[in-house]
């Protein structure tokens, strides 16, 4: 789960990383009475789910309330890459000398987390990473030991941070590490990180993700999910118990248990076909489930062809062709379907399949039916 950038950044705050004050605002009038309360100059910034923000014109400095109620306005109205603002933060502008990149990540190869910091503030970390690599300075972080002094100072160091300014990076360090580590983010970021005019560090930007598995122990957080902000189709299967994630090809994929879902991709890659989405309809599923997924499958418009892969352990492959055959009645598909149903019940669950008035085919093989898909979706 991504969290917003004012709800980041309150994250960090409580574990001692400097923020600007600031407040969020839905209606131009509430940014104007935050601008007024705040008093100077301040940003109005769009809170969206995405980065590039800036460059996308979703971030305006104002000079008095009455410039930050009309950019509020502006970003009010807009999509930034395809999300509409719902949301601004009004923070006092910071009054920026440098802007340098910090971030805690879960390096999954090491186990461990990993502390990432860089001069190159203010730019997306990716392109540092691809333009200026030697540029990214990195220390892994020992769970037990947590992380340690030297390890800070070392970051502080080498991305030419002067001596005056090594303590308060220690402590937000520090602050983003032990933030990381409370609310089991999977990244906590602050992009820039600003060294202002008078040398203080401030946090201007931030970024967290939660992980998801982890949201049972932070009951609190698990209500900032900003349901608005997500995908509607990433939504829906949350909400129904299924895992899906949108890919750009063009062959939908419904499977049972997430290694099977896996090997569908590759299969289908391996033919020459590309999925359209990883989905795991879990096990046992159940026919309103079934048609859930289908619906999501078909809602897609970029789906020119439907493979089904059902292992039937738990699942009974009966029960999911009853799941298959109300979802026709439905959303009646007009791309072509392919089945492969084996295991428990797979005789019965096929035969209902011939009976439908759809354009689906079984197959009893996995290459069979990924080729069959990969040639009806050309
Ligand atoms: P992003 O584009 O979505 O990553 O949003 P950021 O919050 O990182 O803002 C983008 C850029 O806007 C920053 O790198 C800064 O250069 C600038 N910016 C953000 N906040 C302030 C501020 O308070 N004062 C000034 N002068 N610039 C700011
Ligand atoms: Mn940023």
């Amino acid at each position: 789960m991504k969290l917003q950038e004012y709800q980041s950044k309150r994250l960090f705050s409580k574990h001692g990383v400097p923020i600007p004050n600031g407040d969020v605002a839905t209606k131009p009038s509430e940014a104007r009475e935050v601008a007024e309360t705040l008093g100077g100059p301040v940003v109005v910034k769009s809170q969206v789910l995405v980065g590039g923000r800036g460059k996308a014109g979703g971030i305006k400095l104002a000079q008095d309330p009455d410039e930050a109620e009309a950019y509020a306005t502006e970003i009010l109205e807009m999509n930034i890459k395809g999300l509409p603002v719902r949301k601004v933060l009004v923070d006092e502008a910071a009054n920026i000398e440098s802007e340098i990149y910090l971030g805690v990540v879960l390096d999954r190869s090491a186990r461990r987390a990993t502390m990432m910091a860089s001069s190159e503030g203010g730019v997306e970390i990716e392109e540092v990473a691809q333009t200026k690599p030697e540029a990214i300075r990195k220390v892994t972080v020992d769970p037990f030991l947590g992380l340690r002094g030297y390890q800070t100072l070392r970051l502080a160091k080498e991305i030419g941070l002067r001596k005056e300014q090594y303590r308060s990076f220690g402590r937000t360090a520090q602050g983003l590490y032990e933030a990381f580590t409370a609310y089991d983010a999977s990244l906590a970021e602050i992009n820039p990180l600003v060294v202002t005019g008078d040398g203080e560090l401030l946090a201007v930007d931030g970024k967290m993700v939660l992980d998801d598995n982890a949201l049972f122990r932070h009951p609190d957080l698990a209500k900032l999910r900003d349901v608005d902000a997500e995908a509607p189709a990433e939504r829906e299967a949350r909400e129904a118990g299924l895992s899906y994630v949108k890919l750009d090809g063009t062959i939908g994929c419904m499977v049972n248990g997430a290694g099977l879902a896996m090997a569908t991709m590759d299969i289908i890659k391996y033919f020459g076909g590309s999925p359209a989405n990883f989905l795991d309809i879990g096990g046992g599923a159940q026919a309103d489930k079934v048609a859930t997924a289908l619906r999501l499958i078909l809602e897609d418009e970029s789906v020119e062809a439907v493979l089904f892969n059902i292992f039937g352990g738990i699942t009974r492959c009966d029960e999911v062709a009853a799941g298959i055959l109300e979802a026709f009645e439905e959303t009646r598909p007009t791309v072509p379907l392919v089945a492969r149903l084996v295991g428990t019940n797979e005789e019965e669950g096929r035969e209902m399949l011939k009976e439908s008035a759809y354009n689906l085919t079984t197959a009893k093989t996995l290459v069979d039916a990924a080729r069959r898909a990969v040639a009806a979706a050309e």
